[in-house]
């Protein structure tokens, strides 16, 4: 099983020494969030990003703005947020209310300060291999693989999904891990034929329990981005896990797997950009 609970928990004991460590120093460690409107979704995500942020050490604040609120005012905090060397990295949490526009907004962060890697500066970075901050669930999974012992230079990694947020920049990660990627999405044509070359399928189609075991070869390393709640309640992801388990070597549950990684991901590039100038 690919743990993430227990990989996440690694990483949020490694981030809590360094804060320490920052903190003796004087460095101050500090994330902090822009959320706007009401979605209840949002609002449960801040929360428990802050959550994590305390357990370890970081402080965090959050800037709450209503519904209504302007571009101009968001830019204008963001203006600050990119100026105030109290700030070691702040996000704003997505989706935006009707009427604004996100990407110029994202595309004002200072990429030191990038939490979530989002930032068309960020993306062009991690593509031609500068220095950069990394998306966290792209970033989670690429950890989830190695911290279990899986080498990925050298192997046939196929990617389900070509979103910004996962699919492009993970093709990206695991490029520059030299494996060999191949990136599938809704217009591929015989999808299970390209998913079964994969000894390292990731699935990030946002489709509950879309890929089954037509679509893996024996032995394969399967990781489960998707997430979904089922009306009984509780989490599935974009795999049949019951099928595709018995055929994988590796495989990461829902929820336990990806969803872990990608908290501890921000954790992890709070301390970075507290730690680094770009
Ligand atoms: P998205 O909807 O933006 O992108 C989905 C991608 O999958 C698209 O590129 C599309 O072309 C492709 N796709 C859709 N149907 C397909 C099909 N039938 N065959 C092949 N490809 C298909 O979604 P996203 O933001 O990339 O998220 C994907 C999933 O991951 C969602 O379930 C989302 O909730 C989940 N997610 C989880 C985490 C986490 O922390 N675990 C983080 C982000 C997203």
């Amino acid at each position: 099983m690919l743990d993430g609970k227990t990989a996440a928990a690694e990483v949020r004991s490694e981030v809590a020494s360094e804060v320490a460590r920052l903190k003796e120093r004087g460095v101050p460690v500090r994330l902090d969030v822009i959320l706007v409107g009401e979605d209840p979704a949002s609002l449960t995500y801040v929360a428990s990003k802050q959550r994590d942020s305390q357990e370890v050490g970081i402080e965090s604040k959050v800037h709450r703005f209503s519904a209504d609120a302007s571009q101009q005012e968001l830019a204008d905090l963001m203006g600050r947020l990119n100026e105030d060397a109290a700030v070691s990295g702040f996000f704003m949490q997505l989706p935006l209310p009707e009427g604004l526009d996100a990407m110029p907004l994202i595309s004002s962060i200072d990429p030191a300060k990038d939490v979530d890697g989002l930032s068309p500066e960020s993306v062009g970075r991690l593509a031609i291999g500068l220095p950069s901050l990394l998306p966290c669930t792209p970033h989670g999974v690429i950890q989830l693989l190695k911290r279990n012992g899986i080498e990925l230079s050298g192997r046939e990694a196929v990617v389900i999904g070509r979103s910004n947020l996962v699919g492009k920049p993970l093709a990206q990660l695991l490029l520059r891990e030299n494996a060999t990627v191949t990136v599938c999405h809704s217009r591929t044509s015989d999808l299970p034929e390209v998913a079964r070359r994969a000894e390292i399928l990731v699935v990030a189609a946002g489709r509950r329990e879309m890929v089954g075991a037509e679509h893996v070869r024996d032995g394969a390393i399967v990781v489960d981005v998707g997430i979904h709640r089922k009306e009984e309640g509780g989490l599935v992801g974009d795999v049949r896990f019951d099928e595709v388990e018995p055929k994988a070597a590796w495989i990461s549950p829902v929820p336990g797997g990806v969803g872990p990684m990608t908290r501890a991901m921000l954790l992890h590039n709070t301390v970075t950009a507290a730690q680094t100038s770009l």
